[in-house]
């Protein structure tokens, strides 16, 4: 595996710049969205995928997780409530798409683009209010 090349956050849709050496099979953190991912080998080619081996709710609160730790945000007790808004928008449209949001469309899907983009920064929360600055 090469160090230092690009490869596509599957959840984000962003491509992030891999700096260690990781074989398939192992775990990588996008510092893009948080998401926790596996690396995988395709035709030769390696990618991400999402974990198969942990729960849906364990997926998207390590990610959530994760995200804020990497930005220092911080939740508060909306946080629970947000992660069945999140479970439930799952299990009806087939991904984490934003609780808060009508539109189930791939920059919805949390943490959001807005948030991604700095709407913490700018009103001290994201939209929903899973994230605090
Ligand atoms: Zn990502």
């Amino acid at each position: 595996m090469n160090a230092q090349r690009k490869i596509l956050c599957p959840v984000c849709q962003v491509n992030f710049i891999l700096k260690e050496t990781k074989e398939p099979g192992e775990k990588v953190i996008c510092p893009v969205c948080g998401a926790v991912l596996i690396m995988v080998l395709k035709q030769d080619q390696i990618g991400l995928e999402r974990p198969k081996d942990i729960s849906l709710e364990d997926e998207i609160r390590q990610r959530m997780d994760n995200f804020a730790r990497f930005r220092g945000y911080r939740f508060n007790e909306m946080k629970e409530a947000l992660v069945e808004g999140l479970l439930k928008k799952h299990q009806r449209f087939g991904d984490f798409y934003c609780p808060c949001r009508i539109d189930n469309i791939q920059e919805n899907v949390c943490p959001c683009i807005y948030t991604r983009q700095g709407d913490v920064e700018i009103n001290n929360r994201c939209h929903c209010g899973l994230f605090w600055k």
